[in-house]
């Protein structure tokens, strides 16, 4: 896939520049609590103001209904502010007055955005305030695309979304992708264009109905994918097995059980079951069917599992991984999941090529303190997986040259 990028945009001088980014982060009494989804746009805003562009930045923030101050871009822009540590130019000077959130409609939008200077950036506020947004209403779209000359996607952990700030605007402007964006479909691409062998997957994660479809694309692909987590227990349950309590889809036992039949497919040979509160649990061997209770649910994978998959990860030139491969939240069904974390990371940088990506899976490689070893992590969790399944992202189509 080839894409128009934002570095062959001509001339930017003073081309007034919208960026739809991702700096949907989680906030706590007003104040940024993980600033990595900011972080990584960092370097398509410094390229448009050290080209001499004016910014006007646009993101999403939870998911309000109408106006709520609660759901304010205000502490995010603060944080940007700290963050942005621009070369020879003042803060006051990058940030001007005008931009203090929030501007809530498009006439003030374009009021700030006529004062605007070159090298200068405004955010708007939460976009999701305007309820034509999410439904990607055509006529809303357009009149954001006439405030601007040009808009650049960054935001890869939305670009999967069929909303008027991501895939609407596109269709009226000239439309590039953004470094971050860019730097993701480039490391992806590599999974799906001649990833070396042996290409080994990880797949992991609660529900099996969110993870079939990256499941089929990456088979074609992978050489051996091992599963753990939730979706598990609908496979097991499918042929026969009691599973007490555990997290079940019924919706799903045709596909789960076509899965039992593909060699390429790895399932856990023991897990960890027990109480959601970590006091009562024991290790169940997976070869008789009627050993769970009742009372227990399955947690996590079991150590004869971990060593099991530590020989398929060691053998790996190409890896990837998302999803927990148990209930990671709570002590001591987090083992499999962070011995993954580490046994992924070890084998990145150097042996394998390593991606990892989704919100749960990059918080346990935190856990872990390895996020420094993998090669690449997709900031995108529901996009990186649409994208490995082979989907045509929305954001993207009219970003393709
Ligand atoms: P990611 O965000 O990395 O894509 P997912 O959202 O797919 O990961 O899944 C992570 C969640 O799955 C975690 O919150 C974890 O507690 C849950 N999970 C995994 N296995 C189980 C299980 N066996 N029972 C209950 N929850 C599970
Ligand atoms: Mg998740």
């Amino acid at each position: 896939m080839k894409l128009k990028t934002l570095k062959q945009i001509k001339n930017l001088k003073d081309k007034r520049v919208l960026v739809r980014v991702d700096f949907n982060v989680p906030i706590k009494n007003g104040k940024v609590q993980d600033d990595s989804r900011i972080r990584a746009s960092l370097p398509t805003i410094k390229y448009l103001l050290e080209n001499d562009a004016k910014v006007i930045l646009v993101s999403h923030l939870g998911r309000p209904e109408g106006m709520d101050k609660k759901l304010s871009l205000a502490p995010v822009l603060e944080k940007l502010k700290q963050i942005s540590n621009f070369k020879s130019t003042s803060l006051e000077d990058r940030f001007p007055i005008f931009n203090q959130l929030p501007i809530v409609n498009l006439e003030q939008a374009k009021i700030a955005i006529e004062t605007m200077k070159q090298g200068q950036v405004i955010m708007l506020e939460n976009i999701r305030f305007f309820e034509e947004e999410e439904k990607n209403d055509k006529k809303f779209a357009k009149q954001l695309a006439k405030l601007v000359d040009v808009f650049v996607l960054d935001g890869f952990a939305v670009a999967h979304r069929e909303t008027a700030s991501v895939s609407g605007v596109a269709k009226y402007l000239p439309a590039y992708a953004g470094l971050l964006l860019e730097s993701e479909i480039l490391n992806l691409s590599q999974l799906m264009i001649k990833p070396k062998k042996p290409y080994i997957a990880v797949l992991g994660g609660a529900k099996i109905e969110t993870k079939l479809p990256v499941l089929k694309s990456v088979l074609k692909h992978a050489d051996f994918i091992l599963l753990g987590g939730g979706l598990v227990n609908t496979c097991l349950w499918a042929k026969d097995y009691e599973i007490g309590k555990s997290l079940l889809n019924k919706d799903f036992k045709k596909e789960a059980l076509r899965l039992w039949k593909n060699k390429k497919i790895i399932f856990p040979v023991d897990v960890v079951v027990g109480d959601l509160k970590g006091k009562k649990y024991r290790v169940v061997n997976l070869n008789k069917k009627n050993e769970i209770k009742n009372s227990e649910a399955i947690l996590d994978i079991g150590p004869a599992t971990i060593r099991l998959y530590t020989k398929y990860i060691k053998s790996a030139q190409t890896l990837v991984w998302n999803g927990a491969m148990g209930y990671f939240e709570q002590k001591p069904y987090d083992i499999g999941t962070l011995s993954i974390a580490r046994l992924v990371a070890s084998r990145s940088k150097g042996k394998a090529f390593g991606v990892i990506g989704g919100g749960e899976t990059i918080q346990t490689m935190e856990m872990v303190g390895m996020m420094s070893d993998i090669d690449f992590i997709s900031t995108g969790g529901g996009a990186m997986l649409e994208f490995l399944s082979g989907k045509k992202l929305p954001g993207l189509k009219a970003l393709i040259k």
